[in-house]
Formats: C-alpha cells, structure tokens, sequence
C-alpha cells in the first residue's frame, strides 16, 4: 500500500469505529471542522492528561490555566495578530483554486529533495556495498544540480518571505514553472496577504471598531495577559512556566490533510517565564523534555526530528519545530519559540499596566523573557493514530487490523468477554465489569463468536481482553488476552483490576519521562 493509501485507509478507519467524523455530516459536512467520537473524544483526552500531568504535575513550577476564547480586541493588536497574522493567497484563475504561495513553494522544495533521495538510492543500488553516501552527494551531478536550486530556491522564498515581497513571490512561483495541481496551469493571480483570525461582534458595544472581537487563534495570549495575576496570587518565583490547554481558531486557506490542519482545534501551551539573557539556556531545555515526551509515546525515535527555524517570527530569537513523521511527510507537530520580552512588553505599551517581575535574588525589576512550548493536540491525536495503525498478518492467514496504542493512551483499556451468552457467563463477566469500571475505561461485549470480538478490540486497540469461559466456574479464573502479542494466559478474576491497571497505569508512561 502506498502512504497515499495507507492515509485514505486510516481516515476510513477512524470514521467507521468513531474515532472521528466529520463535522455537520448529514449536511455534507464542514471544511477543515472535525468531530471526536466516542473513542476519539477518550484518546484526545488520555493525550491531555499525559501533556498536563507531565508539564504541571511533574514540574512544581509550572502551573495551569484556563483562559477565555474571547478577549480585549486591542490584545490582538498588542500582539501583532491584527496586522500580522497573514498568510501569502495565491488564486489559480483557471481551476478557481486558491493555495498558500508560501505552501507551493515548500512542496517543489520537498519534490526536488525526493529527486535527491530517489538519485540516491539509485546509487546505492548501483555500487552496492562500497557506496559511500556523502561522496555521492557532494559529486553527483545531478544532485548537485537539485541541491544548488533548492538552495537558491529556499533563500529567495526567505527573502521575500522576511521582505514581505509578495510580488517576488509570485515571480518565485512563475520562476519554478509551478502548475495548479487542479487545473495543470500557471495563470495565477498576484499573491495577496490574508488574515487567519475569525472575528465575530459583541452585542452591547457601539465602539470605534464597531464591537468585533476576535476567536483567538492561539491560546498564548490568554497566558501572558494573566501573568501578573498568576505571578501574584501563586507567588510564582523565576524561572516558571504557566500551561494552558484549549480551543484556537484560524481561518486556514488551505485545508487539507484531515485534522492536521482544522480551522477550530485545540493547543496545548506552555509559557515560560525566565530571566533575561538566560533564555536560550531555557530553550534547549525545553527543546529536550519535550522531545523525551515525544518519544515517551513509543511511536519510534526514527519518526521525530527537529526542524530548527531560518526565517524566525518577529518576536523570537530563536524557534524550533518538532517534526513527526505523518503518512504524508515530516511536518510540524509542536513548536518551541523563544519568545524574548515581546508579548509582556507589548501588552505593558499598549495596556499602560506595569508587567514586570522584582527578582530577589538579583534584586532588580524586568520584564521576563519568554520560552514557549505549543503543541497541536489534535495533531498528536493523528500522530498517534497514524503511528499505532498496523494491517497484520495472523497465524491463520488472515488480516487484522489493530491499533499499537501505547496502553495508557488507548480508549478502552479492557474489554470484557464471556465465551458464550449463558450458562451464567454473562453474570460473572458484569461483576468484573463491576470491579473494573471505576479505575478503567472498560468495555462489555458477548456479541459474536470469540474471534471476531477479539478482532473488534484490535481494531480500536484495547490493549486487554479478559475472557470468561466455563473453567471460571470452577476455578475463578479467567483468560488475559494481550493486543499486541495476542499471548493469553490465566489468571484469578480478583486479580485482574490489579494486572491491568498495573499495565495501562499513566504514571508509568510519566516515570519515563524523569
Ligand atoms: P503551520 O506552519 O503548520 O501552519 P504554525 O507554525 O502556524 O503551524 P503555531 O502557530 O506554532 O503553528 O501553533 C502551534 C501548534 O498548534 C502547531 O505546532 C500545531 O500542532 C498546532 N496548529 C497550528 N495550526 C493548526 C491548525 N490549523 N490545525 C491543527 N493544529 C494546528
């Protein structure tokens, strides 16, 4: 199966055991707008636990927060979300297409990196084992020839980037010969800037900017402008982080790749709040927990890399991205910025309100620096889910489907099972339902053969299935049936809170993260 197919197969998957629906469906749905069903709302939510408990738990410094959706418009001017949120529009007049330029561009920079890598592999063919990879690279004409372009390519594309030359952009577009995928032609329109932030009107307000507030398009804001409240009433010293989780809107322009890209989603955000000049210390700090929090999730340390910024925000000195390995490429999934005194300093001019910090150590006021974490839950959602997604083959030739979740992610933890619906199976099954369903989401089902239930929790990846069959009426004991391995041993029913908790337990996935 190509990526292509594998991804296609993956969103039907979803869709058909209720991960994820699309939104407003029975009225042909919504663009970019996604609905958690009844096993995706369980995931999403066992993946903010993991984020909160391992950023506010784990560090006796860092404390929550839940801010509003609204606010103060004139925050988003203070922010520079107003006039400079914008993405580079770029129409194809032909097919009525619209695309982000600076997207265009990336994606003849990723077709010219796979010609690289195709150059490549031919080579390894060709010479076998003596292939030396770095010689072939730095002598290969053809490489050569793709790597000089790209390069020339991705500064001319930072240039106009950084320049906010749109009409160089365009010219950068016309320049690389790039087609609309739809209708196969270059006939663009100009490039225009477009602002992400969805604004909607207050009722009771008849000021100068008629009432409009916007949906905010990052959680962030939310954090900085309660800074002092929490600094004060938590008597938070420096360093200290303040971590959000909640919903953020952007009005993509293109949205595709299911949620990888939503115009409602969710963020889960961290500030923190360091002392100026010790800043990029805190950066490669975060840049490491974070990474380790990751990798924690057991999808494969190969699938994560940094993607280290060239053309950096205006409010940071440095910024990173963590990239993972999607069925469609590697592409951001979090962002670590340094964020320097930007936004406090910002909403200190433009709110007239003194933000700053007396520090007694060094006995001084400032205005901290700043070092954010911000990851898309809904992009870990389909990380996730990409990366456990596995068609397998079994002993008796079949397929199944089964989802790897790491045990302390999945939906349901335990499923339980009896043989046959009689002979009293049913009744002793709910009783261990009963002992199982205050600590664990756990899941009843006596419908179907054996088999095909079993291949029914695969398929959603609950990590356990215990069985109960005639022998538990004679000696109390029932069979444990693990997902991934699919070995199966007895144990006594009292035991089994014990065993699965053990194994689905969120505390050992966080012990890993020391
Ligand atoms: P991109 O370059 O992919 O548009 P970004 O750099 O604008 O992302 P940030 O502003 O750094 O993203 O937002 C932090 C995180 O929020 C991202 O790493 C991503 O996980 C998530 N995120 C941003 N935009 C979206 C979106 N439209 N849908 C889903 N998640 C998003």
């Amino acid at each position: 199966m190509t990526n292509d197919d594998l991804f296609k197969s993956l969103i039907a998957h979803t869709k058909e055991y209720g991960f994820i629906f699309p939104s407003s469906e029975i009225y042909d749905g919504l663009a970019a707008v996604y609905d958690y069903g009844q096993l995706g709302v369980e995931l999403k939510n066992n993946i903010k636990k993991y984020w909160w408990d391992a950023m506010v738990r784990l560090h006796e410094n860092i404390v929550g927060l839940d801010s509003c959706i609204f606010m103060h418009p004139k925050i988003w001017k203070a922010s520079g979300h107003v006039d400079a949120f914008n993405d580079p529009l770029i129409d194809n007049k032909d097919s009525k297409k619209r695309y982000r330029a600076d997207v265009l561009l990336e994606d003849y920079l990723a077709k010219l990196e796979g010609k690289i890598q195709k150059d490549v592999e031919k080579g390894k063919r060709k010479f076998g084992e003596g292939f030396d990879e770095a010689q072939f690279r730095a002598t290969n004409p053809n490489v050569l020839r793709n790597a000089e372009k790209m390069e020339s390519v991705r500064t001319r594309m930072n240039e106009a980037l950084n320049a906010n030359d749109l009409a160089a952009l365009k010219q950068l577009i016309i320049d690389c010969d790039i087609v609309c995928p739809v209708s196969g032609t270059k006939n663009w329109t100009d490039v225009r800037q477009f602002n992400l932030m969805f604004s909607t009107q207050l009722s009771n307000t008849s000021d100068d900017n008629g009432g409009i507030i916007y949906l905010r398009p990052e959680t962030a804001q939310g954090i900085f402008v309660n800074f002092l409240n929490v600094q004060k009433s938590g008597r938070m010293k420096i360093p200290f982080g303040i971590a959000q989780i909640g919903k953020a809107f952007r009005n993509e322009i293109v949205a595709r790749q299911f949620i990888f890209r939503m115009r409602e989603f969710e963020q889960m955000e961290m500030q923190f709040f360091v002392r100026p000049g010790e800043e990029m210390k805190w950066f490669a700090k975060w840049k490491e927990t974070r990474m380790a929090w990751h990798k924690a999730i057991g999808l494969g340390e190969e699938n994560y890399r940094f993607h280290d910024h060239e053309k950096l925000a205006h409010y940071a000195n440095a910024a990173t991205d963590i990239e993972y390995n999607f069925p469609f490429g590697f592409k951001e999934l979090e962002g670590i910025h340094s964020r320097t005194d930007y936004d406090l300093g910002r909403h200190q001019e433009f709110s007239g309100k003194k933000i700053q910090y007396y520090d007694p150590e060094t006995k001084e006021s400032y205005t901290p620096y700043d070092i954010e974490t911000s990851i898309g839950v809904d992009r870990s959602v389909l990380a996730v889910l990409s990366g456990a997604y596995k068609i397998e083959k079994v002993d008796n030739g079949e397929e199944r489907v089964v989802m790897k979740f790491h045990p302390a992610l999945a939906p349901v933890k335990v499923a339980v099972l009896p043989l046959v619906k009689k002979d009293g199976l049913p009744e002793v099954a709910q009783k261990i339902m009963d002992t199982l369903k205050y600590d664990l989401n756990a899941q009843y089902d006596e419908k179907d053969s054996i088999g095909r239930r079993y291949r029914r929790q695969d398929a959603i990846g609950t990590p356990f299935c215990v069985t109960v069959d005639n022998q538990t009426l004679e000696d109390n004991t029932v069979t444990l049936r693990e997902r991934d391995s699919m070995n199966q041993e007895r144990i006594p029913v009292e035991r089994v809170h014990d065993i699965v908790s053990e194994k689905v337990s969120m505390t050992r996935l966080l012990e890993k993260l020391k």
